[in-house]
């Protein structure tokens, strides 16, 4: 079902029932083709000044969102989903069930470099001729991991294997590696958006916000008039969001960059957040004391599992979650252990060991 939230105080009933619509009673400014609605499915929903969310469909999280934000007669779009066919085909029945066409996006800003988020951004740019905005570290990550020479993709194996992941393991990564570009195809022209900076959207000003912990150079957009943000995988509602070592030097200490981004964004008033997965949600505030507490639970079961004696971070990762069903959820699994084991030596809790070309941990 779609669900379309109506503007204004003289529309204080739910519209459920009658007209497939759910009221909402912080929603504004919105016009609705309410023809184009009515056979909808949950793939979009309106939320207030007219914001579109798109749920393409992945996996696990269950979707990926993006959005689409009226923009002068057109849109500007916030992330675009992977490249794969089905994810084409939602953008299709997307455009059709909300009635603009890929010719009328203006802009196209991505909160981070992953796949989920970016991978779409060059098919969708050939199809609007759109800028695609990212930050300069997220830049060069698409860049090092799937640009041409792939430069990124070499260190991190290095890095996975010098950390102890088994060698088995080992060969099906470089596979992985080898195999996971066509997500991201075809490759966009990107601009640089940097926090510190805002982007105007339909005559709004959004301030692009620094918010690094899940990935590097992640950014979001903060409508202050409006008190929206749009926060990527930064600030999840449902869960607590993996931070991911990435070598190359873009981001030292992923948990105390996450830890920075949930104190910095305490000043910023949010009435509601619009995150990459699952949906918008209020309480802003109250999420941000919920993850430092998540955060520390997380951190302590991994820190339980480490010893006097030196092991891996494999070792640590593999005692510390449950088997992963894919070598992606290893991948995020095994370099979030790699983000604590970094944090926890920070704090000097933990000290490294170079063995034979392999770096072991142990407690100090
Ligand atoms: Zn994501």
């Amino acid at each position: 079902m779609l669900h379309v939230l109506f503007a204004g105080a003289d529309r204080q009933r739910d519209h459920t029932a009658a007209e497939g619509v759910r009221y909402c009673p912080q929603a504004k400014r919105i016009t609705i083709k309410r023809k184009e609605m009515m056979n909808s499915m949950d793939l979009v929903s309106l939320h207030p000044n007219g914001i579109y969310q798109i749920r393409l469909p992945m996996g696990n999280p269950a979707w990926v969102n993006c959005y689409l934000i009226p923009d002068n007669g057109g849109y500007s779009v916030i992330d675009v989903g992977m490249h794969t066919e089905t994810a084409v085909e939602m953008w299709r029945r997307a455009s059709e069930q909300i009635g603009f066409t890929f010719e009328q996006i203006r802009s196209i800003v991505i909160t981070h470099h992953h796949p989920d988020h970016y991978g779409l951004a060059g098919w969708l740019q050939q199809q609007s001729g759109a800028p695609v905005y990212v930050s300069s570290l997220a830049k060069r990550q698409i860049e090092g991991l799937w640009g041409e020479n792939r430069w990124l993709v070499g260190s991190m194996l290095e890095m996975y294997r010098e950390n102890g992941l088994p060698a088995d393991v080992y060969a099906e990564m470089v596979q992985h590696w080898q195999g996971n570009g066509e997500q991201v195809k075809p490759h966009a022209q990107l601009t640089e958006l940097n926090p510190g900076s805002s982007i105007v959207i339909g005559g709004e000003h959004y301030e692009v916000v620094d918010m690094p912990g899940h990935a590097a150079g992640h950014i979001g957009l903060y409508n202050k008039a409006d008190r929206l943000l749009l926060c990527g995988d930064a600030i999840m509602p449902d869960s607590l969001p993996d931070t991911c070592f990435v070598p190359g030097g873009v981001d030292e200490s992923p948990v105390e960059s996450f830890l920075q981004t949930l104190k910095r964004m305490e000043a910023y008033e949010v009435e509601l957040a619009f995150p990459g997965h699952y949906d918008p949600f209020s309480g802003f505030g109250k999420r941000l004391d919920e993850l430092r507490e998540l955060n520390a639970e997380r951190q302590s079961r991994l820190l339980d599992q480490i010893r006097p004696e030196p092991v891996t971070a494999f070792e640590i990762y593999a005692r510390s979650f449950p088997p992963a069903a894919s070598i992606l959820q290893l991948r995020f699994g095994f370099t979030e252990t790699l983000s604590r084991l970094r944090w926890a030596q920070e704090l000097k809790l933990v000290e490294p060991v170079r063995q034979d070309g392999v770096v072991l941990y142990r407690s100090t």
